[in-house]
């Protein structure tokens, strides 16, 4: 046999056994089907991730850890646009507004922002939301933090806050309507401060990420305390790792095996709520037929 030919059949072969091994459905990637499957609300992929880890990488990390859909942001946007092509039914891309030095802490003062952020938007319609954004109490009156609330509000996008509680009455103030993302429960992170702010305002996810270590004793049981908190807004809190260096994403497994370990010791359904099922109730659940485009990696058959 040719070497052209013999090396096509084996490419059929080699894809025909993937697939089966994958179930008749071609359906989700991770191995065992009996892993909770997590909907990640906070990663980041950015031109640096990128120079290390090819959006091929960043999927087979996915799935290795059962992540089944994640909401993703990172400088440049080119970086997430190029991982969303290759997984779009399983990468939410969230709009990344910084540019410029120190943008973390200058953004709220550059004029020019939301005009320049209506522009990428108009340009593109992969966006479901804005973020991350670090903002904290002494700016929560920002005039351009309440333009990207107004911008947010007009197109039903979410907003990612890394900031006090303070932003968070501030945006709610503005545009009672608006679903915002408390990333990694926001700068004080307990159920003391956290219960009264979710019952304040009805459309406030919180996100776990990075806070995992608080939730555990020594031995790695749950606090009686964030159990409870868990349970009484099982459906406002989203788990996620947070990639916000590259070796984060090289850690990847550990945390996310941290986080199951947790969740592992909640009630299946509160557990499930969280490591999922907010964040796709927020998302609306992908069809089934685009799931298998992360399959496109495959030799076809
Ligand atoms: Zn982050």
């Amino acid at each position: 046999m040719p070497d052209a030919i013999h090396w096509l059949a084996l490419r059929r072969r080699l894809a025909c056994l993937l697939l089966a091994a994958l179930g008749a459905g071609g359906t989700w990637l991770h191995a065992d089907e009996s892993v909770l499957p997590i909907f990640d609300a906070h990663l980041h992929y950015t031109g640096i991730d990128a120079a290390a880890l090819s959006p091929i990488e960043i999927i087979g990390i996915l799935d290795r850890n059962g992540v089944t859909r994640a909401v993703v942001s990172g400088l440049p946007n080119r970086a997430v646009e190029r991982l969303h092509a290759a997984a779009p039914a399983r990468i939410i891309p969230f709009l990344n507004v910084y540019r410029g030095p120190d943008p973390k802490v200058n953004w709220m003062h550059d004029a020019e922002l939301p005009a320049r952020v209506r522009d990428m938007l108009d340009a593109g319609g992969l966006y479901r939301g804005i973020g991350e954004l670090h903002i904290f109490a002494k700016d929560a009156e920002s005039a351009v933090l309440m333009a990207l609330a107004d911008l947010a509000a007009e197109r039903g996008l979410l907003l990612q806050v890394h900031g006090d509680v303070e932003v968070i009455d501030a945006l709610f103030a503005r545009q009672p309507g608006l679903t915002v993302l408390w990333a990694h429960l926001g700068t004080k992170p307990h159920p003391d401060a956290l219960a009264p702010a979710l019952a304040q305002h009805p459309n406030l996810y919180v996100d776990t990420s990075v806070r995992d270590g608080r939730f555990v004793d020594a031995r790695g049981r749950l606090k009686p305390l964030w159990r409870d908190f868990f349970i009484a807004h099982a459906d406002r809190v989203l788990v996620g790792v947070d990639t916000y260096w590259t070796k984060r994403w090289q850690g990847f497994d550990a945390v996310a095996a941290e986080i199951r370990a947790w969740l592992a010791q909640l009630p299946p359904e509160v557990a499930e709520q969280l490591a999922s099922g907010n964040a796709n109730r927020l998302f609306g659940d992908a069809e089934p037929a685009d799931r298998a485009h992360g399959l496109g990696w495959l030799p076809s058959s």
